[in-house]
């Protein structure tokens, strides 16, 4: 018996899943409240861009004690601006 299902392709790993919030995180933004992006492809552009933060953090501390207070700043800078932050101070 074929319930027809609604399917829906990510627009990343082009898989057809069936559209729920199982599958897809749920986006008020988009026509029928749910992502064109699949759950998997989501964590793991996150998870990428946690690792991108991560890395770049790490080499700004090139095992000195003290940190250079330029590096710092840039690291902060580069850090804002993968988040897109603004900071207002
Ligand atoms: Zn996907």
């Amino acid at each position: 018996m074929d319930t027809a299902t609604p399917t829906r392709r990510c627009n990343l790993c082009n898989t057809e899943y069936p559209e729920n919030g199982e599958f897809f995180y749920k986006n008020a933004s988009k026509g029928n409240g749910l992502n064109t992006t699949c759950k998997k492809c989501q964590l793991k552009s996150s998870r990428h861009r946690y690792e991108k933060i991560k890395a770049a953090m790490k080499g700004t501390n090139s095992s000195k004690s003290i940190p250079d207070p330029a590096v710092v700043n840039r690291s902060k800078d580069a850090f804002s601006a993968l988040y897109g932050l603004q900071r207002d101070t």
